[in-house]
């Protein structure tokens, strides 16, 4: 009942009307409904047989580097099209995301334009996290480009916009936070000629280089296609940015007639419905209660994992997901029903035999090994102590996170590969605060051979700081076999210098405390993943940290520096004896 009634409210009475005419009603239809009764119910029934043509879909990506706005934006988009949103940052769901303020998983809602309907996917824009960008990519048909105006774009601006390209999708620029006093039109203009020379640089057609370039603060809720500092009052909204993802992005190439097929994305786990599949339709129709069966692609061919029924059809509308009884080609939904398919998994009508093509994902490029704590202090925190529970997180938590693979160790020990420190950590704190205690080794760099040449993974690294920093900042990148690409003042920012470099990951371990003590706290630090290299040699003069003993008080290297410091002197000026 709920179904037909969300269904709906998809769409005003006035919306609806104008939509009746570019409505299709697909032949294949009376496979999955009977004739209902006269009443309010069948009316909504009626309603629900109907499908949104393809052509009145568009299904985007939100890309950005990290901090240029994303978030408000998605914001800003869902406010615009009636959503009601309880609080800011509304697409951060994970508590832990509203905490750091950070994005760590991709997620994907929907929101009604005028006449259409557009599937808005929200993204990471952090480098750790850039699996959850690669596996999205593969859903939608176009993108949104956010560069801080200020800023310009940084390092994983880079990294997505590589996967977007690479996919085809032609982005839409959108500079983020012109209402910035430093933000003036020639900075746009500059901005916008470096994005330009980074979509040549990454191997853009002629037809993604041709990108709309809009103007917008995110924070006032604006966009304009044309540079503004303060909008006239009837246009000082979001229209501008939909009307051009209307009219940039292609809608969906889908077939209704085909058979139901569809690429899993992303999985998440329910108490009561068990696994919910998400994806987006890429053929056919499907019904709730239809019959499926899930697909996987091995060597050997393809191999049917599972047979089931669909239980539930939902689709995310704002914050609210809402349940729905059928949906075409084209469309990005979640569906429940099935206990095995996952992540990169066909779910097709039981006549289809063909797995879909997954997406290729990078490669991790760090490792830590994660055990049970058995020091003389273990048992007093956690709930879940034994390697078995934790195992079990683990391969949990790889089934959702494609960017993280487990593989078992010695002794109840579990190897975890992942793109990041920042990944793993977030790995670590979500299994701390359910309860479990475990033991952790240091970060270690994942190496390659190839024709037998050593290859270590290289990021590149982007680096803002004040110019008295530089000579240190440089010096203790040298010591870490990072080689400089470009280095010059920052444009609008007197007394700031910005640094590029690419250095080696194993040389990154580590180095972010550092670089905020040696820039007292002013510096900006971005990385990503760049590719897999010849090893550059060993680390020169890196400290991996020393732990001191002064006057029976314990000091850990680098972050207790300088109270070690004030101590010995004060110790050594009370001191009457011979040092
Ligand atoms: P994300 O990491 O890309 O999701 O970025 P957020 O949406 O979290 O924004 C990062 C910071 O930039 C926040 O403090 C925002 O308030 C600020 N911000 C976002 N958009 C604008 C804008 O248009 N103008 C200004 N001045 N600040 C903005």
């Amino acid at each position: 009942m709920a179904g037909p009634l969300l269904l709906r409210s998809l769409f005003s009475a006035s919306s609806r009307k104008s939509l009746s005419s570019h409505l299709v009603r697909p032949p294949c239809l009376s496979r999955g409904f009977t004739a209902g009764p006269a009443s309010a119910a069948a009316a909504a029934a009626t309603d629900a047989k109907v499908f949104l043509e393809p052509s009145r879909l568009r299904n985007v990506a939100v890309i950005a580097h990290v901090d240029h706005g994303k978030t408000t934006l998605m914001d800003r988009l869902l406010r615009q099209c009636g959503a009601d949103i309880p609080h800011e940052r509304a697409m951060d769901s994970i508590s832990l995301e509203r905490e750091r303020g950070i994005t760590i998983a991709s997620k994907v809602t929907s929101i009604s334009w005028k006449e259409n309907e557009l599937n808005m996917v929200d993204t990471p824009g952090h480098a750790d996290f850039g699996g959850e960008v690669e596996r999205v990519v593969g859903m939608v048909e176009g993108a949104v480009l956010v560069v801080d105006a200020g800023e310009g774009p940084l390092a994983q601006t880079k990294f997505v916009l590589a996967k977007a390209l690479n996919y085809g999708l032609r982005p839409i620029l959108l500079l983020n936070k012109v209402d910035r006093p430093s933000v003036s039109e020639e900075r746009c203009d500059e901005v916008e000629s470096l994005v330009f020379d980074l979509f040549a640089n990454l191997g853009a057609t002629e037809e993604q280089l041709d990108f709309p370039v809009l103007y917008a603060s995110a924070k006032e809720g604006w966009a304009s296609s044309t540079f503004t500092k303060d909008p006239p009052a009837d246009v000082k909204n979001m229209s501008q940015l939909l009307d051009a993802i209307v009219r940039h992005v292609p809608p969906p190439k889908a077939n209704l007639d085909a058979p139901f097929q569809m690429l899993v994305s992303m999985m998440e786990k329910d108490y009561y419905l068990g696994r919910i599949l998400t994806g987006r339709v890429s053929s056919g129709i499907i019904h709730v209660g239809d019959r499926i069966h899930g697909l996987r692609s091995k060597e050997s061919g393809v191999e049917k994992i599972e047979e089931g029924k669909v239980v539930k059809l939902m689709k995310k509308k704002g914050t609210n997901m809402v349940l729905i009884d059928s949906a075409g080609a084209g469309d990005i939904i979640s569906m429940a029903g099935m206990a095995s398919p996952s992540i990169g998994h066909t779910v097709a009508n039981t006549e289809v035999m063909t797995a879909l093509p997954t997406v290729v994902l990078d490669p991790p490029t760090i490792s830590m090994t994660f055990g049970v704590n058995d020091s003389p202090l273990a048992g007093r925190d956690g709930t879940h102590l034994t390697g078995g529970k934790i195992g079990d997180r683990l391969m949990a938590e790889a089934e959702t996170n494609l960017a993280i693979n487990v593989l078992p160790g010695l002794s109840e020990s579990y190897e975890v590969q992942g793109r990041g420190e920042l990944q793993l950590g977030i790995l670590i704190e979500n299994m701390r605060r359910e309860g479990f205690e475990l033991s952790v080794s240091p970060p270690k760099v994942m190496y390659k051979t190839e024709n037998g040449l050593k290859l270590e993974p290289i990021e590149e690294v982007t680096i803002e700081v004040n110019d008295e920093h530089v000579g240190l900042v440089m010096e203790a990148l040298s010591h870490r076999r990072a080689e400089v690409a470009d280095m010059g003042p920052v444009a609008g920012n007197v007394g700031r210098t910005r640094l590029s470099l690419t250095c080696p990951s194993r040389g990154l371990v580590g180095y972010r405390s550092v670089f905020s003590s040696d820039t007292r706290g002013t510096g900006f630090m971005h990385r990503a993943f760049l590719t897999y290299e010849k090893f550059r040699g060993p680390l020169g003069n890196v400290r991996k940290g020393v732990l001191v003993c002064i006057n029976g008080l314990w000091y850990n290297h680098r972050s207790c520096i300088d109270e070690f410091r004030s101590s010995w002197n004060s110790f050594r000026d009370s001191w009457d004896g011979d040092i």
